[in-house]
């Protein structure tokens, strides 16, 4: 089948040429969908469009491949505006050649139906008829910002890391440090042990002394400085911890000695030298702890050693979460019929705790206007908080208007979909250092995208390390249709007794469905049109952070 397609911001032409596939063709089908002047019942001037087009093109050419292997036909020619539309001009235009009219007729009707359905070109709203169009708003020129292809995970990541910076770091006590990420190398100021020790409850002699008797000549305890050369058959009894009175010496066990008196007898003969060297563990201005690792209480514990008692640490991030979706009850109440328990509020809540921030979270009415003054009673905190999380509302739907919200409230929106299953609407924005995203509400879709780019960008936002995909190993066939897009697909994640991991997917038929958070702790990447994945194949997988304590 020969297929032309095209995506343009100029007007679409009022005679498009039909294309010339042969003689076998009797009918030249031709379709235009309009911009009508009303949108849910109220008068507007014109629709906005956005599109990937690449993503678009290459979406459109397949379904129209798969609806010719049942309704075939010979040649079919779309054309696709974007940008601002003007009532009354065309947004779409579809041209079908078959032998007969009526396999293009119902290749049209199936192909416009799948057409808003399957492919990134979405309505990004409507222009009210009070807000006329200036002239010059209908040209090329007014193609949405970011238009190119729709963001793969790898690039939307990239730009999550590129647009977030670690904010300046704070000076907090050790008791307050604990999960936090560390903002400059830490080195040693001095050697550790800072003198040599004994490790052992012995007696201390010179290295090279071949006596078997001697005498003891003194007792350290371990708070003890007492420095003295020692003489070819004297001891000095040390504790576990005692600082050595000389260098030369090793320490004999107590086990190994017989005491009489003041006079010791060495019963065993032992190589070794039981003593923990000045520097051993540690060399005064070596690194201990880069910059960029999350503070565990051994790092704690290695810090107090060190007497750096003020270490300088990410901040806690304040975040603002809003629930939106006028469906939604509190869990503690009975949903009625067409409602469902808010879930996404404890969801985060107990997401965010791995990344210590201060979270104020509300719901926002469903009408742009009555979240907008909801917004405004809190503004401030809105606008000093870090990072801003809306739940629902970021696809295409008449309700939906968290992209526009966050327009609203001054973002620069950075990308609006990806091409990633679930969490497709996923909406990241920025202003200045602070950061925004517009997630798709769906649970699943949720707990995805907070894994790969909520959590980057906190990551990135505290100085740290970002999630990255490991490796490892199917431990059950995933059952999967191709699908289009990249799928991050839960999983649960076991150690094998070896110390390899295998990863058992988990059950799901769609991003609603939430059996199978509780028992996800891995995301396996599935890459776009792969279908299957037979056990033991090896795969890309992004454990979840709570599981290793990252
Ligand atoms: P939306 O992204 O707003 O279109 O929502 C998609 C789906 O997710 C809908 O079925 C919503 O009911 C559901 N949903 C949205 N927000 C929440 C939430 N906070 N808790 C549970 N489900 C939600
Ligand atoms: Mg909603």
């Amino acid at each position: 089948m020969q297929i032309e397609v095209q995506l343009t911001s100029s007007p679409i032409a009022e005679k498009i040429c039909p294309l010339r596939p042969g003689g076998t063709a009797g009918a030249w089908v031709e379709f235009r969908g309009i911009v009508r002047g009303e949108e849910d019942g109220r008068p507007i001037s014109a629709l906005e469009y956005e599109a990937y087009p690449e993503m678009a093109e290459r979406e459109i050419r397949r379904l129209l491949m798969e609806i010719s292997a049942k309704h075939p036909c010979i040649a079919a020619k779309v054309v696709h505006r974007v940008g601002v539309i003007p009532v009354g001009e065309t947004a779409v235009y579809v041209g079908v050649a078959s032998p007969h009219r009526g396999e293009a007729f119902a290749l049209l009707a199936e192909f416009m139906d799948r057409l808003k359905q399957d492919v990134p070109i979405w309505k990004r709203g409507a222009r009210s008829a009070e807000h006329r169009l200036g002239t010059n708003q209908n040209i090329a020129g007014n193609m949405p910002s970011r238009c190119s292809a729709l963001q793969s995970l790898d690039e939307a990541t990239a730009e999550i890391r590129a647009r977030c910076q670690p904010l300046p770091g704070v000076r907090v006590p050790l008791t307050e440090a604990l999960g936090r990420v560390l903002r400059e190398t830490v080195c040693a100021p001095e050697d550790l042990p800072p003198f040599d020790r004994s490790t052992r409850d012995g007696y201390a002699i010179l290295a090279d002394d071949p006596a078997e008797t001697f005498s003891v000549v003194d007792t350290l305890h371990a708070a003890d400085w007492k420095p003295r050369q020692l003489k070819p058959g004297e001891a000095v009894r040390v504790a576990t911890g005692s600082a050595l009175p000389g260098s030369g010496l090793r320490v004999v066990m107590q086990e190994n000695v017989e005491r009489t008196g003041d006079r010791i007898r060495i019963a065993r003969r032992e190589t070794a030298a039981n003593i923990s060297f000045r520097g051993e563990d540690v060399r005064a201005g070596a690194p201990l702890l880069p910059a960029g690792v999350k503070l565990n209480a051994g790092a704690l514990a290695l810090l107090a050693t060190m007497g750096n008692v003020n270490p300088l640490v990410s901040p806690h991030l304040r975040v603002v979460h809003y629930t939106t979706g006028d469906e939604l009850v509190p869990p503690d109440q009975t949903p009625k019929p067409g409602q469902i328990r808010e879930s996404n509020s404890i969801l985060i809540r107990s997401l965010l705790q791995d990344f210590l921030c201060d979270v104020e979270q509300g719901h926002l009415p469903e009408n742009f206007e009555l979240a907008k003054s909801a917004i405004e009673n809190r503004r401030s905190k809105i606008e000093n908080a870090d990072l801003l999380l809306i739940s629902g509302g970021a696809s295409v739907g008449e309700k939906d208007f968290t992209r526009p919200l966050l327009e609203w409230l001054g973002f620069e929106i950075v990308f609006s979909q990806i091409n990633l299953r679930p969490g497709r609407p996923l909406i990241f924005g920025v202003k200045g250092a602070r950061v925004a995203f517009g997630l798709p509400g769906n649970p699943l879709s949720h707990f995805v995208c907070f894994h790969f780019a909520v959590a980057t960008a906190l990551a990135q936002l505290s100085g740290g390390t970002a999630p990255i995909f490991l490796r490892g190993q199917l431990a059950e066939k995933l059952d999967d249709q191709p699908c289009p897009r990249e799928t991050l697909w839960p999983a649960k994640l076991e150690w094998e007794p070896g110390g390899s991991v295998r990863l058992h997917p988990l059950a799901w038929a769609n991003s609603g469905n939430v059996a199978s958070l509780a028992a996800a702790n891995a995301l396996v990447r599935v890459p776009a049109n792969q279908g299957s994945l037979e056990k033991f194949t090896g795969v890309d997988f992004l454990p979840l952070t709570a599981m290793l304590g990252m």
